[in-house]
């Protein structure tokens, strides 16, 4: 197979970038991965998954393991804060009719699956490493690296998330981060047996479950929060409760008083950012939440980075030249993208404002319909 780059350089061991690496190396491109973190680690608590995320997974290699370690299951429900049921959000079966059409994960197992697949495909993994200098000519990429070595690429991703350093060497113009103002807590608790799928509570802040392996699941809860203040980590217990506290749905009671001091909580604000195309320069290119990242209101961020890489990885393979090959990655990725990231945003004003239910539902609805579509 003619490869537009053989020789690529990836920068960060996120989903994004992982995924990258094995999809190139399928290919039969020479693939380095430099990861800053020596642990390689990954925060966090469960994962939300869609059918076009598993879609993905399945081409990825990985969806076996993930079925296995992970949790899948159809729709989700949701309910009024007494736990009236109002409704559930059908869920299409992308990945395939035996496969249902969502799921959940804990962030450290997809990390380590991922992880694995990429070591096995062959990629040159590098931890505790990344570059100080990126120089390009017409003809290839010169990178220097933390560790003193130099080296040169025919293309270079960087996947290095939502606070790119790669980003910032090549488009120091670009867009920053932007606080959307509302913040997230999520805890992984024990799953009682009548949590079988996503289920979500309306009231004034949004709790949601999702399990994430036979025996346990994690809790979200979306809070509105006009500035981004600091909030003390001994206090996230006290916090989490009072939040659950208005909500007299039985289920949601019985969650609330799993939480205590032992449980791991993680509380974070909700940031975003969409980057206009071009997401290249020459040789570089920008994949993932570095240049989209998004709000978790669809549950897609994860998705559509790895979606880059694989659209990544067949345009490299489709195209004899670097250029023609990222202008088509770009194409192909550019209004899904900026659809995941602006409807999201769009669900948190709502939910923000106390806004229009109708329009909430049909965003959803039309957005999940159009993650459906193929890539
Ligand atoms: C609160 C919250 C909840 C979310 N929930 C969901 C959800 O339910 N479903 C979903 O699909 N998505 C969700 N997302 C989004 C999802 O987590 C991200 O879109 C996804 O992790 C992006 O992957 P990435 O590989 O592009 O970036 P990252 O995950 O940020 O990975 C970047 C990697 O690069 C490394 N790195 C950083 N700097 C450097 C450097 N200079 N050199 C080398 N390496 C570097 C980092 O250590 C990291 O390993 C959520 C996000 C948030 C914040």
């Amino acid at each position: 197979m003619t490869l537009a780059a053989t020789r690529i350089l990836i920068i960060g061991g996120g989903f994004s970038g992982m995924s990258a690496a094995i999809e190139l190396r399928k290919r039969g491109a020479d693939v380095d991965l430099v990861e800053i973190d020596p642990g390689w680690r990954n925060y966090g608590a469960g994962i939300s998954l869609g059918g076009a995320t598993l879609r993905a997974f399945r081409q990825l290699g990985i969806l076996e393991a993930f079925l296995r370690e992970g949790n899948a299951a159809d729709g989700v429900q949701t309910f009024l804060a007494d736990g009236t049921p109002l409704a559930t959000l059908p869920t299409p079966r992308v990945a395939g009719t035996d496969v249902p059409g969502g799921g959940a994960i804990l962030r450290p197992v997809l990390a380590r699956i991922l992880a694995e697949a990429t070591r096995a495909a062959g990629t040159n993994v590098q931890l505790g490493c990344t570059f100080t200098r990126i120089e390009q000519d017409a003809d290839g990429v010169d990178v220097t690296f933390t560790d003193g070595q130099r080296r040169r690429y025919d293309l270079v991703i960087g996947a290095d998330g939502l606070y790119s350093k790669t980003r910032e060497a090549l488009f120091p113009d670009a867009p920053k981060p932007r606080y959307s103002g509302q913040a997230v807590w999520r805890a992984v608790l024990p799953r009682p047996p009548e949590v079988q799928g996503a289920m979500m509570w309306m009231g004034r802040v949004k709790p949601g479950v999702n399990p994430v392996s036979k025996d346990l699941m994690y809790l979200f809860v979306t809070e509105h929060r006009p500035t981004n203040t600091h909030v003390d980590p001994a206090t996230f217990v006290e916090q989490l409760r009072a939040l659950l506290a208005p909500f007299p749905a039985p289920l949601v009671q019985h969650i609330r008083d799993q939480i205590g001091p032992d449980s791991q909580i993680v509380f974070r604000p909700l940031e975003g950012m969409l980057m206009p195309t071009p997401w290249s320069r020459g040789r570089v290119v920008l994949i993932g939440d570095t240049v989209h990242a998004t709000t978790p209101h669809l549950a897609s961020g994860a998705c559509i980075g790895i979606e880059d890489a694989l659209v990544l990885a067949e345009e490299i393979a489709r195209h004899a030249q670097v250029g023609a090959a990222l202008a088509a990655f770009e194409a192909r990725r550019w209004e899904r993208c900026r659809m995941v990231v602006e409807n999201s945003g769009r669900l948190g004003e709502i939910e923000m404002a106390n806004g229009d239910k109708e329009e909430h539902g049909r965003i959803m609805r039309e957005s999940l319909m159009a993650l459906a579509q193929p890539i």
